[in-house]
C-alpha cells in the first residue's frame, strides 16, 4: 500500500485504509483487522518498548525463531543474538533510539539452539503527536543467500590464490579494455612491478606504456599491432582467440615468446562485459624448436658433401666394373645407388624443411608451361614405377607463373605418395581441367586413404599416420608439408579428398597468368 492523499482512500503512515472502510468500520475493528494482516505474514515481526522489551511479536517471529509470543512478550530480544554476535546488539539499538531506520544483518540463534542469518530492518515506532514509544522490527530469514555469498567468496579466495600461483600471466578487462584483474606474473610479463601497480593504470597509459616498452612480432618475424591482438579481438565478440607472439622489452632487451589465449565473458544479450586473457610462457620450447630446425640445417648440409661423393665413386666404379664385364658386381653397385639416391632425397627434403622454416626457400619466377611440365613428371614416375600405370587426362593449355623445379618436386610427391600408399592397386590418374582463371590438377589413387581426423594434419611437418596399416610405408613426413610450402608460394591450394581404404585425391589449384 502506498502514501497517497487522493479521495477513495487516507493514508495512515505508509499504509492505508479506503474511505470504504473507514466509513464501515470502528477503530477497534479496524485495530483487529491490522492485528490479523500483521499474524499472516510471513515476515517477523517483533516491536519493543523503548527500554528494548519485546511487546508485541507475531507469529512469522515464532516460525523464524521458534520461541512462542508468550515466551517472548516482555523479555529482550539479546537472547535472539548469537553469542558471537552479541556486541551487535547495543550499536543497533543505540542508532534506533537515535531515530534512525536501521538495517543490519546478524547471526542469530533459534531457540533449539541452530544458527539463522537475518535480515532486520528496524524503525522507531511513534505517537501521533510524534513522540517514539519503541521500535518495529521486520526480520528475515537470509541463511542461504549468505551461505551461497559464503561459497561464493571461498570459490573466488581459492581462484585467487590459484591464480597467483600458476606461471602463466592473467589479466581481466572489462569492455572499454581497462585492466580490472591481473596477477603477479601477468603483472611482471607487462613490466610492473606488481599487480597493484598495474591496476592503477588507465587503458590509454597502459598502452602507451606497452608500445614504448615492448616490440612484438609473430613467429614469421611480421609486427604485430595493438589490433591483432587476441584481447582486441575478443573484446570485438571473437568467441576465442590465440596468437604466437614474440615480445622483446626495450628496456632491457630480454625476449620471450608467449602463446596468447583470449576469451569474452557476454551478458544474456551477447554483449563483452569482460575478456580473460592467459599468457603462458613457450620461450624454452620456442628454443629448442629453434636449436632443433638449426640441428637439421647443420645436419643436412654436413651429410650432403659425403653422399654426392658417395654417388660419384660408386657411378666411377660401375663403369669401370662393367668394362670388365662383371654383371653380378655391378648389379650390386646398381643397388647401392638406389639406396644412395634414396638418401640424397631425404636429405634434400630435410634441407628444404629448415630452408622453409628458416623463410630461405628461394624460387623462381618463370613462366611455366602446366600440361608440359604435369606430362613431363608423369613420365618421369612412370620410369621409376614397376607396378603402377599413371595416366593423365584432361588438359589446361594454361600457363602460371612460378619456378618448375620446385612445382615438378611437389608432382613427383603427390604420384609417389599414391603410389606407395596403394600398394594393393594399380593404376593412379591424374587430371588437368581449368575454370575461369583457375587450372586444377588432381593426383587420384584407389589405394589406403586417409581418415577424417588425420587430413588436415598431414600438411604438418613431420606428421605421418600412425595406424595399423601406416606401420609399414617408409617415410618421414616432409614431403607434403614441403608441397604445401610451395603451392602457398605460387599463390595456389593444396587439399584433399579421401574415404579411408577408398583411396585419396590430391587437389592443385593455381591462378592462370
Ligand atoms: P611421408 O610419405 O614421407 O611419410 P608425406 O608428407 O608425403 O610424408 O605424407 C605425410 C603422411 O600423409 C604420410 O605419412 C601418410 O600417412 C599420409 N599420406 C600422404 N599421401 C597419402 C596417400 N596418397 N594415401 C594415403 N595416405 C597418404
Amino acid at each position: 500500500m502506498s502514501e497517497t492523499t487522493s479521495g477513495n482512500h487516507v493514508a495512515a503512515g505508509r499504509s492505508a485504509f479506503s474511505q470504504d472502510l473507514l466509513a464501515s468500520t470502528s477503530v477497534n475493528e479496524r485495530l483487529q483487522f491490522q492485528a490479523t494482516i500483521l499474524e499472516n505474514v510471513s515476515e517477523s515481526i517483533i516491536v519493543t518498548d523503548l527500554q528494548g522489551d519485546i511487546i508485541y511479536w507475531n507469529e512469522g517471529a515464532t516460525a523464524l525463531f521458534g520461541y512462542s509470543a508468550q515466551e517472548m512478550l516482555g523479555t529482550t530480544p539479546a537472547i535472539l543474538y548469537l553469542e558471537t554476535e552479541a556486541h551487535q546488539l547495543s550499536p543497533d539499538l543505540e542508532r534506533i533510539r537515535e531515530g534512525q531506520d536501521y538495517s543490519s544483518e546478524w547471526k542469530g540463534q533459534r531457540k533449539d539452539g541452530t544458527t539463522v542469518w537475518i535480515d532486520i530492518k528496524t524503525t522507531q515506532l511513534r505517537t501521533g503527536e510524534g513522540t517514539a514509544i519503541g521500535f518495529i522490527g521486520v526480520a528475515k530469514d537470509i541463511t542461504e543467500r549468505k551461505q551461497i555469498e559464503e561459497q561464493l567468496r571461498q570459490s573466488r579466495d581459492e581462484l585467487k590464490i590459484i591464480f597467483q600461483h600458476i606461471a602463466d600471466g592473467i589479466t581481466v578487462q572489462n569492455s572499454s579494455g581497462k585492466v580490472v584483474y591481473v596477477n603477479d606474473p601477468g603483472a611482471k610479463l607487462a613490466g610492473f612491478a606488481s599487480a597493484q601497480d598495474m591496476l592503477t593504470y588507465d587503458v590509454e597509459t597502459l598502452r602507451a606504456h606497452f608500445l614504448e616498452r615492448f616490440e612484438m612480432r609473430d613467429e614469421f618475424g611480421q609486427p604485430v599491432c595493438f589490433t591483432d591482438l587476441p584481447a582486441t579481438r575478443a573484446l570485438q565478440g571473437q568467441s576465442y582467440a590465440e596468437a604466437l607472439v614474440n615480445y622483446r622489452d626495450r628496456h632491457s632487451g630480454r625476449s620471450w615468446w608467449s602463446v596468447v589465449k583470449a576469451s569474452p565473458i557476454v551478458d544474456e544479450q551477447g554483449q563483452v562485459q569482460f575478456v580473460v586473457n592467459i599468457f603462458s610462457d613457450l620461450t624454452e620450447r620456442m628454443e629448442l624448436e629453434q636449436r632443433k630446425d638449426e640441428f637439421i640445417g647443420i645436419a643436412s648440409h654436413e651429410l650432403k658433401t659425403p653422399i654426392t661423393s658417395l654417388k660419384g665413386y660408386t657411378q666411377l666404379l660401375k663403369r669401370q666394373l662393367e668394362k670388365q664385364g662383371l654383371p653380378g658386381q655391378v648389379a650390386m653397385l646398381n643397388k647401392m645407388e638406389t639406396q644412395l639416391t634414396r638418401l640424397t632425397h631425404l636429405i634434400s627434403e630435410l634441407l628444404d624443411v629448415s630452408e622453409i622454416q628458416a623463410g630461405k626457400l628461394d624460387y623462381a619466377k618463370e613462366p611455366i608451361d602446366l600440361d608440359a611440365l604435369v606430362h613431363d613428371c608423369t613420365d618421369t614416375m612412370q620410369q621409376i614405377s614397376m607396378t603402377h600405370t599413371i595416366t593423365v587426362s584432361g588438359a589446361s593449355h594454361a600457363h602460371i607463373v612460378g619456378d618448375s623445379d620446385r612445382l615438378g618436386q611437389v608432382f613427383i610427391n603427390l604420384m609417389s605418395n599414391a603410389i606407395k600408399y596403394s600398394p594393393q592397386a594399380n593404376h593412379v590418374d591424374i587430371s588437368l581441367a581449368v575454370s575461369q582463371n583457375t587450372v586444377t590438377v588432381s593426383v587420384r589413387d584407389y589405394g589406403i586413404g586417409i581418415a577424417k581426423e588425420h587430413q588436415q594434419k598431414i600438411f604438418d611437418r613431420f606428421y605421418r599416420v600412425s595406424d595399423v596399416h601406416n606401420t609399414t610405408f617408409p617415410g618421414l613426413g616432409m614431403g607434403l608439408y614441403i608441397s604445401s610450402e610451395i603451392v602457398k608460394r605460387h599463390g595456389g591450394r593444396l587439399w584433399l579428398e579421401s574415404t579411408e581404404n577408398k583411396g585419396a585425391t590430391f587437389f592443385l589449384s593455381f591462378p592462370i597468368i
